[in-house]
């Protein structure tokens, strides 16, 4: 275990006092963009696609992703992250944003060919997605200083390349859309995180790795890639 994430930090206004959730579920959505789904050869969804991850797995900004032994292919997916700040069920999508505390960059770190097996077998995705620091979280920005989260270029850099390059217009569910629909399902309570999708462009990263993911007006998330050895 290293570098665990207790809190996620809204700032506060101005002369005002920091918000502080303690993070709960991570909800994250598969093949919000058409053409990530399309690169690895997955239907584009009618309705959207819902996966879980464990906190645990949550690491700051500066940290460390490490390369678990189970795995040798572990990609970067570049996402938007929103943090409810309030509590809600079965929320209506007009009222959606009003449950958002902030926005912050996230990565979904994945070792790909654990899901890939899972996927032929039918079986879950907890251990493809789960490892500890498969989850790297950006430091928030309050929602009041976005104006509009599908508005946003999102990017991801390995070593001053870019590998990673979209618009979160682009996804196939709104923001809105995917609270909406994810209060359906699970009670959304303040420290729940939505890791949003991927735009395509998703790849391996090796060891000695530095990965530097952007979204327009979000702090820089920069994280190292290691092996477990060290
Ligand atoms: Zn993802």
């Amino acid at each position: 275990m290293q570098g665990m994430m207790e809190e996620c930090r809204i700032p506060g206004a101005e002369g005002g006092q920091d918000v502080v959730f303690r993070p709960g579920k991570l909800i994250c959505i598969g093949r919000n963009y058409a053409k990530h789904a399309a690169e690895l050869g997955n239907a584009v969804p009618t309705s959207p696609m819902i996966f879980l991850k464990p906190a645990s797995a949550l690491v700051a900004n500066g940290g460390d992703v490490v390369i678990p032994e189970a795995s040798s292919d572990v990609h970067h997916e570049v996402e938007l992250v929103c943090l409810i700040g309030k509590a809600g069920a079965n929320i209506n999508r007009s009222d959606a944003l009003n449950h958002v505390a902030g926005f912050a960059v996230g990565l979904d770190m994945t070792a790909r060919d654990i899901q890939l097996k899972a996927k032929e077998k039918g079986h879950p995705w907890s251990v493809a997605k789960g490892f500890d620091t498969f989850a790297p979280l950006g430091d928030f920005v309050p929602s009041s200083s976005i104006t509009d989260p599908q508005d946003l270029t999102i990017r991801l850099m390995i070593n001053d390349q870019v590998r990673q390059e979209g618009h979160t217009g682009d996804m196939i569910f709104p923001v809105d859309e995917l609270i909406a629909f994810a209060s359906t399902i699970f009670t959304l309570l303040p420290g729940d995180l939505l890791y949003t999708g991927t735009p395509e462009g998703v790849s391996a990263v090796a060891p000695g790795d530095r990965m530097v993911a952007e979204v327009e007006g979000l702090p820089v998330l920069e994280m190292n890639v290691r092996s477990t050895a060290h």
